[in-house]
This record gives structure tokens, sequence and C-alpha cells, in this order.
């Protein structure tokens, strides 16, 4: 609820001007603090001026007499409005006004306000995401006035109190309505709510405090980061208008494609090609890892789609110990093109193993056949 202004002067609503006057003073001589020594005295001495103050403006008393309050800036609710004051729009104001909602009071906002976050992307390789590094990156962002260490004011001035609000960083008005004559308040378009002007602005920021700059700066990349994620630098976004408090810097990572190399978490992938030879009798693969040359074993009779795990030998975990693995996916090539010698070959070892299919298809179909009843069987 608003102040009561005529109560705090122990008078009934619509108390004419002598009386008021009359039992101000009775309570200001009663209550001024060179008198009173009273703790409380100085705070009841405060509110009984306000109240003269209020019933004594006939503009100040008609907001009161229609159940607002003159001295609460906060009272038409536009706190946050960023387009500083839309007037008088919304039924919230008028119910405000006439209910006495928003009582909260604020002053002028100040001139300080903190700043923002900023983000930048960082593209990096598979080796520099997996082993962390240290990369330079250029930012472009608001930076302190140095001129004016973010007053905003020419050297040598100061800032004034804005007229058109004196200072209160809010104006009201009453305006009809529908409902009658309400009470609004909005914020003052001569300082956008500060309650002060800059009247010599500083000529490198413009009175905004802040310039845009460009740096470079660092970034420390810890082992294991993934495409997407985000370092966060403290204080090293935006500063904020006023040289109000820099917000975040958050740099994101993308990773680039590897050549070889696919990233799952902490897992790497890669595929290696045999030829079928090779898979069937076994060989040493030299394969070259993030880590370096190392040597793949391929045990004889190795299939085609299978997968040979390399411990420890993939991306570090971000929130523990140890790395992921490396596997490798195996594909088998069939030879294709082959010379006569070769079919040949091929010929006999395939009769040598009993899967010569061209002379005995039957047999091996019905061969075929039995396997399947077998296994649907359970043998
Ligand atoms: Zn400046
Ligand atoms: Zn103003």
């Amino acid at each position: 609820m608003p102040t009561d202004y005529y109560a705090v002067l122990g008078l009934a609503r619509g108390a004419s001007d002598s009386e008021i006057k009359r039992a101000y003073r009775r309570l200001a001589r009663d209550l001024h603090p060179d008198v009173n020594p009273d703790p409380g005295a100085k705070e009841r001495f405060q509110e009984v001026n306000r109240a003269y103050q209020a019933l004594t403006d006939p503009d100040k008393r008609r907001i009161v007499d229609l159940g607002g309050d003159p001295f609460d800036t906060a009272a038409a609710g536009m706190g946050g409005n960023p387009f500083g004051g839309a007037g008088f729009g919304g039924l919230g104001d008028i119910m405000d006004a006439f209910f006495g909602g928003g009582t909260t009071t604020r002053g002028p906002r100040s001139r300080v306000r903190a700043g923002g976050d900023a983000l930048i992307r960082v593209e990096l390789d598979l080796d520099e995401t997996v082993f962390g590094t240290t990369k330079d990156i250029t930012v472009d962002t608001a930076v302190l006035c140095t001129a004016c260490s973010g007053a905003g004011t020419a050297p040598g001035t100061h800032p004034a109190t804005c007229s058109t609000c004196a200072g209160r960083g809010e104006v009201q008005s009453v305006q009809r309505s529908f409902l009658g004559q309400v009470v609004s308040s909005r914020t003052c378009p001569s300082c956008a709510g500060t309650g002060q002007i800059i009247p010599e602005p500083c000529p490198q920021c413009g009175g905004d405090g802040r310039v845009r700059a460009r740096r470079t700066i660092p970034v420390k990349v810890p082992a294991g980061v993934e495409d997407g994620m985000r370092i966060r630098l403290t204080g090293h976004g935006e500063v904020g208008p006023g040289g109000g408090p820099a917000g975040d810097l958050y740099v994101e990572i993308h990773e680039r494609p590897h050549a070889v190399f696919t990233r799952d978490g902490e897992d790497l992938h890669c595929r290696v090609t045999l030829p079928m030879t090779s898979a069937a009798l076994g060989t040493t693969l030299s394969l070259k890892t993030l880590d370096g040359e190392t040597d793949l074993d391929i045990k004889p009779g190795t299939q085609s789609g299978s997968v040979l795990t390399l411990r420890a030998q993939g991306a570090p975990r971000l929130r523990a110990t140890g790395r992921g693995n490396l596997l490798v996916h195996v594909e088998v090539q069939t030879p294709t093109r082959l010379d006569a010698e070769q079919e040949k070959l091929l010929r006999e070892l395939a009769v040598l193993r009993g899967e010569d299919t061209a002379g005995s298809s039957r047999e091996t179909q019905q061969g075929f056949f039995s396997r399947v009843r077998d296994a649907w069987n359970g043998h």
C-alpha cells in the first residue's frame, strides 16, 4: 500500500491546507533531530517532511488523493522496461494506480550496468582437442575507456543532476482514461532513468564509459575437450555501460574432421583394409596413431568387420583419469581381376578346402540346407 501521508501527519483524508500546516509545524518541532535525541525521531522527522511535501504540492497531492504515491518511482511498474518507458499502457498500471500495487521504492537506476557475455568459436584439430593446447584467440569486445575510466565524462568535468526528473530517474503524470484520472510514472526521457546527465561526454567513448577494442588472449584448452564444449573465461566478456563489470567470454570448441580418425566421446575409430590373404594368414601392420607409429597385430583368420581395440590410445577422459580406446575396424578385400594363374591357385585352394562349388553345386546346396535345418533344430 502507498504511504498514507495524511495519517503520517495525524490527519484524516481531505484535511484543509491550514490543518496540514499546523500539524506539520507541531510534529516538526517535536521531532527535529536537534531537539529530539530519540534514535527513531530522525526517521520519523523525514517521514513527516515527505508527507508535508506530498500534501502541499497540488500535483503531488492529487496523486495522493487518487491513491498513488508521488515519491514512488516504481508505481507504474515500469522497472526493467528495456525501451526506457512505454508511457501509460497496461491494465497493470491502472490497477497499481488504484489499488496501490508495486510500491517498492526504487531510486534512479545506475548508469553503471554489468556487461554481457561474449561467445567466440575456435576451430581445433583432433590432436589439439585430444592432447590439449594453448591457442591465441582474437576477440572484439567492449573494454573500459581508458580516457575516463568508465565515468563517461570529459576530463575535469562531472555528471550533473537531471533537471527533467530532479535526479529521480522517473517522471510521473496524471492522465485521463476510461476509468477517470490515473497516475502513471515512466522512465525519464532526458536521462534514461539514471537521474544524471553528462554535460560534457568523454570524447573517446562518447559518454558510454567503454570502447570497442580488438585484443588477443591466450586460451588454455584442456586435453579431452569435445566438439561443442565451451570454455568460460571469467571477466573477459563485454564491459558494461558506464564501465560496469565485464561479462564472461565463452570459447566454443569446433573440432575439424580428421582424415583417418573419427571420434565418439573418449574413443577414436579408424578403418583398415586388408587383402584376403593377409587376413587369412595373419600379418603385422604399422598404424600411425595420434601417439605415433604402432604395430597392429592381425591374427591369422581375421574376419572382415572385426574390431581390434588399442587400449588407452583414445582421448583423455575430461572428468576422470585415463584415456579412451582406439578401435580399429578391419575390412577384408576380396581380390578382383584375377589373372589365369591366380585363378588356378584359388581353385586348387577351394578344392583342398572342400569349398569348390563349381563342379558339385547340388551336394553343396544339400549340405547348406542340412546345416540350416540342424541350426533350426538346435544342433
Ligand atoms: Zn571515456
Ligand atoms: Zn531525468
